[in-house]
């Protein structure tokens, strides 16, 4: 039975952080000041505009988490990426958005540098975390992991992993399954490297497809899809199936079409371009101000898809990320407005269990229905094999009877010996003919089968190295990537112990300070 827990939906923000990225090389060439200071503590970021008169007071925003610029990829994942992995793992829904200004760092926190294994993003950590799950699952836990890729760009949807990036892709809705992309390419993968490679495949097929139009990858929305299905048999005997997706989104770059000076069509293009990110801005406001009974999910396709990611069945987290430098004060104060208001939407999340459209289950059932086939198969083998060995034994085993002679004189028996056996000969040769004939049918209905019950072999190969059985060994040379997370997940447990402890310890001060003060006040 599914767990009762799991199955009732919980009601949760989503959760909104923010990263800072070290001053580049060209803003401290330039000069530029400073403006951004985070305080991990209260989990809020100032910003300050320097050499303004009258002076201004900072301008203060509260989020769940704050990162500096001195925050390692590793700590980015396991804080934020990490628990909605964990959830998407149980067979919840999950996003993780990057949004910010371009060159803040939102494709350096999503896929990271691939120079060294601590600089790799989200998207790669994500790879080595569900296949480490897998890993240490028990056998009787199965597993199907698969993965889709797709651009938005210029409000046409594009398969990363397809065979023709050019071609734009229709947005299509059942009830049973909800918004899909028609034809969009799916691919079952059985490691992290596997998954890695695809990625590589769909990051070229974005360039490729940006140089072509003469564009760049930042105006564009890239959602990396992997879907986790897991199934294992309940304490009612039932096998029971669970599906996560996990959605994670680079979004195109959310600065404003005056600063890139674009004016005429390509304004106009600059405006469809960003037409998903102005109604994704449309559809939290509508989201977040209470009175909204209309939500425009329709007006725009990033919206449509990720429908479920804001204010419905998903665990929602938004990396906002900004630059330090104060020439990008109005684009910095933007994002953060942005990111301040997306805190306030409220998602309600279920485990889905039993989806309609599992391939897991999908999968099992082909694989059952061809063991039976095989099976079937092998009977008609051997009956086929019985009855070609019985043909060849009757065909070696000629003789005819020969009818009473005895009252016959010697002559007449020879005439009538010698005609006998022609006429014997003859059918002999008829019926040995035929027989061989239908044996040579027979035969080749044999190799028929053989051949039938070979493909059917393979095919229920294929079909079940889709399936991963808990605890297989998945190692591989994402293993160092394994590896640093956990390292950096007890790195983490050991810092938050030590700030417990400390807390504590202040506790006692400020308690042991109390006493003695009250000490005082009761002497005097
Ligand atoms: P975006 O995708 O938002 O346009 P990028 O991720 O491409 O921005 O980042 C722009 C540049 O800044 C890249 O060279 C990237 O390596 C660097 N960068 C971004 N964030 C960080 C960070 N936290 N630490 C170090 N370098 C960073
Ligand atoms: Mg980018």
């Amino acid at each position: 039975m599914p767990d009762a827990e799991l199955t009732a939906p919980t009601v949760e923000n989503v959760r909104v952080v923010v990263r800072v990225r070290p001053m580049d090389q060209r803003e401290k060439l330039e000069g530029s000041p400073n403006c951004v200071s985070v305080d991990p503590v209260n989990n809020t970021v100032a910003v300050t505009r320097n050499n303004v008169t009258p002076p201004e007071p900072p301008r203060i925003y509260a989020y769940d988490a704050v990162y500096d610029s001195n925050t390692s990829q590793m700590d980015i994942y396991v804080q934020t990426a990490s628990p909605i992995v964990e959830e998407v793992l149980r067979g919840y829904n999950g996003t993780i958005f990057a949004y910010g200004q371009t060159g803040t760092g939102k494709t350096y926190t999503m896929a990271g540098a691939n120079s060294a294994p601590e600089l790799r993003g989200i998207i790669p950590n994500s790879f080595a975390h569900i296949f480490s799950h897998i890993a240490k699952a028990n056998d009787d836990e199965k597993f199907l992991v698969c993965v889709t890729y797709l651009e938005i760009y210029n409000e046409e949807v594009r398969d990363l992993l397809g065979n023709n990036p050019h071609q734009s892709l229709e947005v299509k809705e059942r009830p049973d399954i909800g918004v899909f992309v028609k034809d969009l390419t799916g691919y079952v993968v059985h490691n992290a490297d596997e998954l890695e490679k695809i990625m590589a495949v769909g990051n070229k097929n974005r360039h490729i497809g940006a140089t072509a139009m003469n564009t760049e990858s930042s105006r564009s929305h890239a959602i990396f899809s992997i879907t986790v299905e897991s199934s294992k048999r309940g304490s009612d005997g039932k096998v029971h199936v669970k599906m996560g997706k996990l959605h994670l989104v680079d979004l195109a770059g959310s600065e404003r079409q005056s600063k890139t000076q674009a004016t005429g069509t390509r304004l106009k293009e600059a405006t469809k371009i960003n037409q998903s990110l102005s109604v994704l801005g449309n559809v939290i406001s509508a989201l977040v101000d209470g009175k909204s009974t209309h939500i425009p999910y329709r007006n725009s396709k990033l919206t449509r898809l990720l429908q479920d990611s804001l204010g419905g069945n998903s665990k929602t987290v938004m990396i906002a990320t900004i630059g330090p430098a104060e020439t990008n004060y109005v684009e910095t104060i933007s994002t953060l407005r942005y990111a301040n208001r997306a805190k306030n939407i409220e998602n309600k999340t279920h485990v889905n269990n039993e989806p309609g459209d599992a391939l897991l289950t999908r999968f099992q059932q082909e694989i059952d229905q061809l063991k039976k086939q095989l099976e079937d198969t092998a009977n008609d083998i051997e009956e086929d094999e019985e009855e070609c060995e019985k043909s060849e034994e009757e065909l070696s085993d000629d003789t005819l009877t020969e009818p009473e002679m005895d009252n016959l004189d010697p002559e007449e028996k020879k005439t009538r010996r010698k005609m006998r056996r022609e006429e014997k000969e003859k059918l002999n040769r008829e019926k040995a003919h035929q027989a061989r004939k239908v044996l040579e049918e027979k035969k080749a209905e044999l190799q028929r089968t053989k051949k039938q019950q070979e493909e059917l072999k393979e095919k229920l190969q294929r079909l079940e190295s889709k399936v991963l059985v808990g605890g297989e060994n998945l190692l591989d040379k994402a293993d160092t990537q394994r590896r640093l997370l956990e390292q950096a997940a007890s790195e983490l447990e050991q810092r938050r112990l030590n700030e417990l402890r400390l807390q504590q310890d202040l506790q006692k001060k400020e308690v042991s300070v109390g006493i003695r003060f009250k000490n005082y006040k009761i002497i005097n």
